[in-house]
């Protein structure tokens, strides 16, 4: 694996190595302090690409937060061996200056309820910054195939809107969840939890288990989803900002059409903001 740590260092290296026998490019962008969730991507698309260039920025634009980007955890050496280990060929660590061309800034995005609601209402200008970042990042790697996890999953669906209108040549792949043993979705963020934290976390995909479960054996789905949020209304040290049904291409709420695809999840513990899914 190499290391580049500019896009002129990128373009450099491509002009050198990519050739025709280069069909397939992928591309995992991440914001680093990478864990197990960030190596399955990273190992799927070294199981479908000849080349495969993980970036490692961490995008002032999408940070609606100061503290929460000033925490944000940083930790290279560790990136550099999970990445390698993971069959990542580029680590690509451009500065948010070089990315962007001058100060960091993002041009506000409108995709409907995708932008609008849930992450998009409790995180302003949230999205707007992952737009941002996503196509400046597609414009400077040009890939043919970009690795995104569905644990942010509405995230993924901005990413799908944003590329099929600017880069419709670019096939955006879908990566599943990684969780730890007991369940918590794997996240940078875990790091700033206590072991007491952790515990109180678990509840999250807990519930989400309880209602995937529960919708399974036929049981009303909007119940269900009431019943969580009135248990995890009751779990001390965990501030529940929002659970419900949607439809993961849509973002609608609405149980009519196709129906609920996922149950989301955003809480907090120990002012750590957690999110979560689950398939229904
Ligand atoms: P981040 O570094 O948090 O911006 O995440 C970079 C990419 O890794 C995004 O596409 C995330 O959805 C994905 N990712 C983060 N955590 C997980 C996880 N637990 N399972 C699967 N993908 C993940």
């Amino acid at each position: 694996m190499i290391i580049l740590k500019s896009t002129i260092e990128l373009n450099n290296w491509f002009i050198e190595n990519i050739n025709e026998f280069v069909e397939n490019m992928g591309f995992v962008p991440t914001m680093g302090a990478l864990h197990k969730g960030h190596a399955s991507l990273i190992e799927k698309a070294s199981r479908e690409c000849q080349i495969v260039v993980v970036s490692i920025l961490v995008n002032p634009t999408q940070f609606n937060e100061k503290a929460d980007l000033e925490s944000y955890p940083r930790d290279l050496d560790n990136d550099v061996i999970v990445a390698e280990k993971a069959g990542a060929t580029i680590l690509f660590t451009p500065t948010p200056k070089d990315i962007y061309g001058g100060t960091p800034y993002a041009e506000p995005v409108d995709y409907g309820l995708i932008t609008s609601t849930f992450e998009g209402l409790s995180r302003q200008g949230h999205f707007d910054g992952v737009v941002s970042v996503v196509d400046k990042l597609f414009i400077a790697v040009k890939p043919n195939r970009a690795y995104f996890g569905s644990k942010d999953l509405q995230q993924l669906a901005v990413v799908e809107k944003m590329s099929s209108e600017r880069h419709p040549k670019i096939k955006i792949v879908s990566c599943d969840l990684i969780r730890d043993e007991n369940g918590l979705a794997l996240s940078s963020r875990n790091i700033r939890l206590s072991d007491a934290g952790i515990l109180v976390a678990q509840n999250i995909s807990q519930e989400l288990q309880i209602v995937a479960e529960r919708v399974k054996e036929g049981r009303d789905v909007i119940d269900s989803v009431e019943i969580a949020k009135q248990n995890l209304k009751n779990v001390e040290g965990l501030e529940l900002e929002y659970i419900s049904g949607v439809n993961d291409k849509t973002f609608s709420i609405s149980t009519e059409n196709r129906g609920w695809s996922h149950i989301i999840i955003a809480a907090r513990v120990e002012g750590v903001r957690l999110i979560d899914n689950i398939e229904l």
